[in-house]
């Protein structure tokens, strides 16, 4: 395959695992080859000469291999680890916590006061509107989940038996379980695995740079976008549809900020047809995007969030749903006619995890951790966007701290580079080499460091990203 470019590559670097295998070699032999986990989102884990990467210690936005090496985290684990690795305050939480009570349920009018205390916090920290209640999970999976049956059973509550389906979007991340890998709009997570359920659709993904149409500004893309999304409605039944998920700022699909007036036209399409909006905030929310939440930047008022990662910074697994006044008050009424709200996981609530998420919130607001991402994130975003003009950058994009990489040919998001050649690949690769860890997927890079990371630790990880597209640049000419 010739590039166009310069001469044929010397050789192919591919996400196949076989070719994985280079990548893998670039680690040191640790003694964990062919392990025995069957290890999520993990290609050639099949395969029993892989080199894992073993993670062992952590310390602010640093992490350590089992032979010592240092590494940026520049994902913060998987968007997630919001405080760094070693926060002594998260730690002391869970201990006191573990020494008090480990556990106790929240089933049958029963529960613990972590859990309660931290309802409240929540909904006094969401601003954007008034929203009423709390329903806890273990993660953002089982929080999406959770969204679509309570809002089957509002629309049953009301006599509404028809209106079931959701919307989602074209490369969105929704989580991995049945329904939430449904509603997500990643091939990857649909294929072999007979998905999407039947009661989800998928409309556009709002990438300006890759589907606008030539001359088309922002704001007239985002009419164009809305129009579809109304004309899908209008042609399942506006009666059919139930709710639209959406994150503010898309994560895992590969960093897509909303282009100019996207949320403003879908939530005026989505109110017309009395839909529900549900904000997937699990990796917007707590000041990744410089505000508290992604609804607080864009602009969103919903009828339902969805919370989890940087909620406990993840030292423990916790998920959340908030629920609105409106759509809780249906809710009760309908429980107390059956009898019970039926519906919750052993661990909803549980009490340590909870502590650490109200020591979480403490911190955010002690430490001004809005402020804080706000005026690093300047230097974050300027820094990388500086190598937009590499010849393999197709588009450096994103806000606060987070920022998605696309490699293409020609600066074109219609020219990939062959997927044989594995340019992210070997740019995540050369991150490694360089210790830093990124989120490879196809030729998307993406990164959402701590949120506290300091100006000098940004420097740090934009030398890294530097050599490692250098690197690469290389490689490709
Ligand atoms: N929603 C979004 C936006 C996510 O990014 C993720 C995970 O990356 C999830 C939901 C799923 O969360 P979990 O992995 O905790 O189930």
């Amino acid at each position: 395959d010739q590039s166009p470019n310069g001469p044929l590559l010397a050789r192919v670097y591919s996400t196949e695992p076989s070719l994985q295998k280079e990548d893998s070699d670039l680690r040191d032999s640790n003694g964990f080859k062919g392990h025995d986990m069957l290890a999520p989102f993990t290609a050639g884990w099949q395969t029993t000469d892989l080199h894992p990467l073993v993670i062992e210690k952590s310390e602010g936005i640093y992490v350590y291999d089992v032979n010592g090496r240092k590494y940026v985290d520049s994902l913060a684990g998987l968007w997630c680890t919001a405080l760094g690795g070693n926060e002594p305050r998260l730690v002391a939480a869970a201990t006191d916590q573990l020494n008090k009570l480990p556990f106790y349920h929240s089933f049958w009018n029963r529960t613990t006061k972590p859990s309660l205390d931290l309802a409240k916090e929540l909904l006094e920290t969401f601003t954007a509107r008034k929203m009423a209640k709390v329903f806890f999970t273990n993660s953002g999976s089982e929080a999406n989940d959770t969204q679509v049956k309570l809002v089957w059973y509002y629309n049953n509550a009301l006599g509404r038996p028809k209106k079931k389906k959701f919307i989602a979007r074209a490369k969105s991340y929704h989580g991995s379980t049945l329904i939430s890998a449904s509603l997500s709009g990643l091939p990857a997570l649909h294929q072999k695995f007979d998905l999407p359920a039947p009661f989800v659709l998928h409309t556009d993904c709002p990438h300006y740079w890759r589907y606008h149409l030539p001359g088309e500004t922002e704001e007239e893309f985002s009419t164009r976008l809305a129009n579809n999304l109304e004309n899908l409605i209008l042609k399942e039944g506006p009666e059919t549809i139930a709710a639209f998920i959406a994150e503010p700022v898309m994560g895992a699909g590969g960093v897509i900020p909303p282009p100019a007036t996207y949320f403003e036209k879908i939530q005026a399409v989505v109110k017309k047809y009395d839909i529900l909006f549900i904000a997937d905030e699990v990796i917007c929310a707590f000041g990744r995007l410089g505000t508290m939440f992604g609804c607080d930047k864009y602009n969103i008022k919903p009828d339902l969030v969805s919370l989890a990662k940087a909620l406990s910074s993840a030292y423990m697994p916790i998920g959340a749903v908030m629920v609105s006044p409106e759509v809780s008050e249906v809710i009760y009424s309908q429980s107390n006619k059956l009898g019970s709200f039926s519906h919750g996981f052993t661990y909803s609530g549980h009490p340590v995890s909870c502590a650490v998420a109200i020591e979480a919130l403490k911190l955010y607001k002690e430490r001004n951790i809005v402020e804080k991402v706000k005026s690093v994130s300047p230097r974050f975003q300027d820094g990388l966007k500086s190598f937009s003009d590499s010849p393999i950058v197709g588009e450096i994009r994103g806000t606060g701290l987070i920022l998605g990489t696309e490699f293409t040919n020609n600066k074109s998001p219609n020219d990939p580079f062959p997927p044989e050649w594995g340019i992210g690949a070997y740019f995540g690769a050369q991150c490694e080499k360089n210790g830093m860890l990124v989120r490879v997927a196809g030729d998307n890079i993406m990164m959402s460091p701590p949120f506290i990371i300091t100006p000098e630790e940004v420097d740090e990880l934009i030398s890294k990203y530097g050599k490692a597209l250098k690197a690469t640049e290389e490689r490709v000419k």
